[in-house]
This record gives C-alpha cells, sequence and structure tokens, in this order.
C-alpha cells in the first residue's frame, strides 16, 4: 500500500458470503433489511450498498436523508427506509427521493398527509413502537390511536411496522417487548396481512432468539453482515461470518531506550528492561481507540506486540524488544485484521479500547483510505 500510513481494506465478497449465510439462517420468506447507516458502518457506502444490490438485499434502512440521497443516486427503486424522525426541513427531500419514512406520532401523520396532499404523492410509512427502548416510535399503549390516524389519513399508506430492543442480551426484556409488539399488532392489524407489509424488530444482537414461526417476517441487520459479532453473543458463532474490514498501517520508525524510560503522554508506562519500541504511523486520529493504550497489540509479520503508553493522534507505540532485528521502515502494521493466521479480530481491539464495535467502525477517520477488493468469488 504505498505512499499509504494507515488503511483500511474491505473485501466485497466477504460481504456478500456473510449476507448469504444470515439470510440461510432465517426463515427463507424473511425480507432482508440492511442497514448501512453511518456510511456502511465506516465501510464506504457507495461500494458496500453497490454491491449488496447485486446480491439479494430487499430494502436499504440509513438513518437520515442525506444518506438515503447516496443510496438514491446509484439506482432508482430501491425501497428505503429512514430509521431516524424527520426534520421538518427535510420533507420536501422526503418526497423527491421517495423514502419511506418510520413514524413515531400524530403529529408526524398530519405533517405527512398535508405533505401528500401538497405534493400529490402518496407516502409510504413504517410505524415505530415504542416497547422498551425509550426512545423513538409511538409508546406502545397508545398505539391504537396512531393506526386509527393512519388509517383515516389521505395519501399515507402504512407498508410497515417495527420495534427495536433496548437490551437484546436480556431475553426476559426481549421477550416482554416481542409480547407487547405482538398485542399491538394482533390488536391493530388485519389478518392476513398484505403481502408486502412487513413486520421487524431482530437486528444483529437479537437475531439467535428470533423463533422461526413468529409473527415477524423481516429482519433488520447491520454489524453482522460486515462479519463482525455483537459482543453479548457468540451464538452467532456458527453462522461463520468472516469479518470485511482490516485496518493496518506501517512501522514508521524503531528505537532503543534504556530500562526506567518512561512513554508518551502521561508516562503511563515505564520500560522494566533496556527496550526497542517501534512508532507506529496511526494513532486515535486514525481509528484506534486511546484506552488501547497498555491494552492492545498489532501484528507485524504474524507476530503480536504489545501497545505500550498511550495513544496518541496520529502515532502509537509498540514494544519490539523481542521482534527480528531485521524489521524495516514501513513494514506492514495490522490492527484490525489477520496476518500469517494470526487474528485480530474488531471486537478484541473494542473491548481493550473500552468501547463497542459499532463505535469503533463508526471512528474510522476520513483519514483512513479505504481499499476495496472487489473480486468476486
Ligand atoms: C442500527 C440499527 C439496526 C441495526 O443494528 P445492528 O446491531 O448493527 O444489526 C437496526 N435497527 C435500528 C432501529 C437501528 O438503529
Amino acid at each position: 500500500m504505498k505512499g499509504m500510513r494507515s488503511w483500511a481494506e474491505i473485501d466485497l465478497a466477504k460481504l456478500e458470503r456473510n449476507l448469504r449465510l444470515i439470510r440461510k439462517s432465517i426463515p427463507s420468506h424473511f425480507k432482508y433489511v440492511s442497514v448501512v447507516k453511518a456510511d456502511a458502518y465506516g465501510h464506504g457506502i457507495l461500494h458496500t450498498a453497490s454491491r449488496l444490490m447485486q446480491s439479494g438485499v430487499d430494502l436499504f434502512a440509513v438513518a437520515n436523508v442525506k444518506e438515503a440521497n447516496e443510496i438514491r443516486e446509484m439506482g432508482s427503486g430501491w425501497p428505503i427506509l429512514v430509521l431516524g424522525p424527520l426534520l421538518e426541513e427535510e420533507d420536501e427531500a422526503l418526497i423527491d427521493l421517495d423514502l419511506i419514512p418510520s413514524l413515531s406520532c400524530l403529529q408526524e401523520v398530519k405533517r405527512f398527509q398535508s405533505l401528500s396532499q401538497t405534493k400529490k404523492r402518496k407516502i409510504k410509512v413504517h410505524l415505530k413502537v415504542d416497547t422498551g427502548m425509550g426512545r423513538m416510535g409511538v409508546w406502545w399503549e397508545k398505539a391504537a390511536e396512531l393506526f386509527q390516524a393512519i388509517k383515516s389519513a389521505h395519501g399515507i399508506e402504512l407498508k410497515g411496522i417495527l420495534t427495536h430492543f433496548a437490551e437484546p442480551a436480556n431475553e426476559e426484556f426481549s421477550q416482554m417487548q416481542r409480547d407487547r409488539f405482538q398485542q399491538i399488532i394482533k390488536a391493530n392489524l388485519p389478518n392476513p396481512l398484505p403481502s408486502d407489509f412487513i413486520i421487524h424488530a431482530d437486528n444483529s444482537s437479537s437475531l439467535k432468539v428470533l423463533q422461526k414461526n413468529s409473527f415477524f417476517n423481516a429482519v433488520r441487520i447491520g454489524l453482522l453482515q460486515f462479519g463482525v459479532t455483537p459482543p453479548i453473543h457468540s451464538a452467532l458463532a456458527h453462522l461463520q461470518v468472516e469479518p470485511v474490514l482490516s485496518f493496518h498501517a506501517k512501522l514508521a520508525l524503531v528505537k532503543d531506550l534504556p530500562a526506567q524510560t518512561s512513554l508518551s503522554y502521561g508516562r503511563l508506562h515505564t520500560l522494566g528492561r533496556d527496550s526497542r519500541i517501534g512508532i507506529i504511523s496511526a494513532g486515535y486520529g486514525d481509528a484506534i481507540p486511546l484506552h488501547c493504550g497498555n491494552q492492545a497489540s498489532a501484528l507485524i509479520r504474524g507476530t503480536s506486540y504489545p501497545i505500550v503508553g498511550r495513544v496518541t493522534m496520529d502515532q502509537t507505540l509498540i514494544d519490539l524488544t523481542d521482534a527480528p532485528r531485521d524489521l524495516v521502515n514501513g513494514e506492514v502494521v495490522t490492527l484490525i485484521g489477520e496476518q500469517n493466521g494470526n487474528k485480530i479480530p474488531l471486537e478484541t481491539l473494542a473491548l481493550h479500547g473500552k468501547t463497542i464495535p459499532w463505535e469503533l467502525l463508526c471512528s474510522i477517520t476520513k483519514r483512513v483510505p479505504r481499499i476495496y477488493l472487489t473480486k468476486r468469488e
């Protein structure tokens, strides 16, 4: 990777493979809603969404109108669900881009009804129900009112209903959320439902407990399609998804320091012996979480070396005292990914960095070029 101090490699064949594996693990009539918010979890929405379009997703979900626009520019016709609440100033774009908003309240129903009349266009919507997340959505006990309002509103077509789990690791609480959701559905939706109506709640973390015969008929998957597993569910290991992204930097300087020398800001590490220290050409200004200092490691030529001292914006120190003497300037250092069969999963770096995989992926900065492997399997 000439000319690069740090870079993320993104293997699109793996993305495609992961999608196939996840699809195989859910009932075949289920729709697959691919969540590609936050620039496709840092993977780059353009390349990933266009590959996903070719590999059979049913719907895209994004956080906002700006992200939806990026997908719309790639191709008309794809249904795009906006997960976050819309600002009124975005209403125009909602129509122009033919998006599906998630509705949470009566004011939104009224707003979209008059928007539909002004623009002379029907608006498809999904109704979001708050079954215990305490964020978006109509509180489940008040959902009936909203169903009624949507039904009698002109120009608004209800195409789906969704809820979101607050603590997927807590099966009892999640089951309670499922029960509340089911109650709402039974009370307010016709049976049978229109064939294209979708009911969805499950994300990467809750997939494992998705009951095959449940009343759901769609999943909303983000993290897992990128081959990263949520921290709580080793039960997803059987899926054998593979990480799509790896992250690398280079060895920029090697120096010898005497025992008792303290390293980096805050002097959080003191050398116990005469040591050889390597300086990596990346820091938290690239993607390495601050708290990885004295916790995580990095790979060079397939061997793992500990990160020592505090991570800085542009540079990170590793202890190379036990490394071969012939390491050269420019040597590739892997912080997430694999070298000679030795792996550092993103999940591990996130753990060492006292963060979560989702946040770590969102912290890969603009300074890091994304290199795409576009080969097909
Ligand atoms: C981000 C998001 C998802 C996807 O979650 P993952 O854990 O990444 O699979 C699903 N639903 C909503 C509402 C989200 O905001």
